[in-house]
């Protein structure tokens, strides 16, 4: 059981390995790492496990925070099923969304994004008559694009001697499409700046319009998708509960509340972690899943990052955006109150992506670039058995980190009443673009809670409150440094920042981290 690091009595000074954070790339690489037969230490300093995976409860209410939907699961063969069916002993089930998965709602016009790659172009085709032809090679680039990014990922497990000398031939094919912008791509294409605007309409999923975001982000989100979206049973604390098992089987475990204040190096040499309190724990293998500004910027000693020469990347990629939450309860279940299973992506008319961002950030009170919003309890078959005549909403936009930064040190709950106004006007306008679209929800709001990139950075740590980690533009793929292996002996990598964002990423990223530091063919034993 997931326990807090004070209550949890039987903790040992030494462990076969040391995970700090235990966001799903952590999480993934202790399973398999436990199922080696190691004993791992899983340190996370929120008072809940799983990094954006985890849930919060308030109020007779539950929401999860990072996951909305997952794609491919639904198919017992696919890659990352195999891998959530090995990691958490075959106890993770999900539950399939439908049809429909997303909404791209522009104005007063609805674009379906329907499950199987031939409806969703034979949908796309009834939008976009006249552009057939620029769909069929849209699609076929996804694809292609795809192809070539299993053998960039592979690169990031080769030890950094043999990186040097081959991974280019590993990285090539890929670098041809993650060199681009989505824009440079689609434009390629197609002139039709409404099918761009459409086809773009995840962009969300990775933070960055389409002139500013890799095409190989956008064509890996994209495809993730194509066969629908699903759900985890029982909600994302599902996650953690049921790979803390597996860490616990290898007499390894789970503690919460568990700050880690630095990792200690001796003679370039990971040897261990000391906590905030002074406690320290050893091992010879430490493993870092908080994000690499983070791990460079606060866990290390400084003269040590500045000597790897780490300071000088994080120069090279730059946090992602912020964003806030309205969690909405209702009274109600998801069917008196017709919540559908879908996502709604809603975008202002007339206004391409990468200008509505740019406007917004100019002016917080122009539109928002885009507004998302997801009914998370309409999803989860087990929600109305675990909160009977409740459902939950979430509303998810873009906030700039800076527009904030003045509470900066302020403590969570306590920032003082301009905070709360600004909240509350953002509030609003979030409750009217809900009310537009199901106008029938006015009045059935049972209580409400707005996240600022503030909340992110108090519970998840990242410093800018970023969303997904660093950016994926297209100079963040030629990053050698985002790879598991450093070069301080026994100090490994692993989370979003390796692969990318996403549960899909992060949850590779343990595969390649595990992989990095045994040798050993996961991708064999896993998919055999
Ligand atoms: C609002 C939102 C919605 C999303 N929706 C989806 C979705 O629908 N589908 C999808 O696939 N992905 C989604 N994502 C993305 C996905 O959740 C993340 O990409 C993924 O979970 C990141 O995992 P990670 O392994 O990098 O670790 P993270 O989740 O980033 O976790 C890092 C952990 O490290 C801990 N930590 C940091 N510093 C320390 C320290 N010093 N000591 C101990 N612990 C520390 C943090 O508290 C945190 O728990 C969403 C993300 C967000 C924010």
């Amino acid at each position: 059981m997931i326990q807090s690091y004070k209550q949890k009595n039987n903790l040992k000074e030494n462990y076969d390995a040391i995970i700090v954070g235990s966001g799903i790339g952590s999480l993934c690489t202790a399973a398999l790492l436990s199922k080696e037969g190691k004993k791992v230490l899983v340190l996370e300093r929120h008072y809940t496990a799983g990094g954006f995976t985890h849930v919060f409860k308030r109020k007779g209410y539950e929401w999860d925070v990072g996951i909305h939907y997952i794609g491919e699961v639904q198919n017992p063969n696919a890659p990352i099923r195999k891998m959530f069916d090995y990691i958490s002993n075959n106890k993770l089930e999900w539950a399939d969304m439908g049809e429909v998965y997303d909404k791209i709602i522009i104005g007063d016009k609805t674009y379906d994004f329907v499950k199987g790659v031939k409806n969703f172009k034979t949908k796309m085709y009834e939008y976009f008559p006249d552009d057939i032809d620029a769909i069929d090679k849209y699609v076929q680039l996804i694809f292609d694009c795809n192809k070539t990014m299993k053998k960039f990922y592979l690169e990031k497990a080769l030890p950094t001697i043999l990186s040097k000398l081959i991974g280019f031939f590993f990285r090539k094919n890929y670098l041809k499409y993650s060199s681009k912008t989505t824009y440079e791509v689609i434009s390629s294409i197609t002139e039709n700046e409404d099918l761009i605007k459409v086809l773009t309409g995840q962009y969300g999923d990775y933070g960055l319009p389409p002139k500013q975001s890799s095409f190989a982000m956008h064509a890996s989100v994209v495809k993730h998708y194509f066969n629908g979206g699903s759900f985890p049973i029982g909600g994302s604390s599902q996650i953690a509960n049921t790979i803390d098992k597996v860490i616990e089987s290898s007499q390894g475990t789970i503690v919460v509340n568990a700050e880690v204040k630095k990792i200690i190096i001796e003679n370039n040499k990971a040897v261990g972690v000391e906590m905030i309190d002074g406690k320290k724990f050893h091992s010879d293998l430490i493993i870092s899943g908080t994000g690499v500004f983070q791990t460079y910027n606060h866990l290390i000693p400084k003269d040590i990052s500045v000597k790897h020469g780490f300071v000088n990347n994080l120069k090279k990629v730059t946090p992602s955006v912020a964003h806030g939450c309205l969690y909405l309860g209702l009274n109600g279940t998801s069917e008196e109150l017709d919540l559908p299973k879908n996502n709604l992506w809603i975008y202002p008319k007339d206004i391409d992506h990468d200008t509505a961002v740019s406007n917004y950030l100019k002016d917080n009170d122009s539109d928002f670039p885009l507004v998302y919003i997801s009914f998370a309890s309409s999803k989860d078959p087990s929600w109305q058995s675990r909160y009977p005549n409740k459902s939950t909403i979430d509303i998810i936009t873009l906030l700039p980190y800076e527009s904030f930064m003045k509470w900066e040190g302020t403590k969570w709950m306590k920032r003082g009443n301009d905070y709360n106004d600004l909240k509350e006007k953002i509030t609003n306008r979030l409750l009217d673009h809900l009310y537009k679209q199901l106008p029938h929800l006015k009045g059935k709001i049972d209580c409400h809670e707005l996240s600022s990139p503030l909340t992110t950075k108090n519970f998840v740590n990242y410093d800018k409150g970023e969303l997904y980690g660093i950016d994926h533009n297209p100079s963040r793929f030629n990053q050698k440094f985002l790879r598991p292996q450093t070069p301080i002996k026994g100090l490994y990598l692993t989370g979003q920042d390796i692969v990318s964002a996403g549960v899909g990423g992060a949850l590779f990223s343990g595969l390649i981290t595990s992989a990095s530091i045994t040798g050993i063919d996961f991708m064999k034993k896993i998919y055999k």
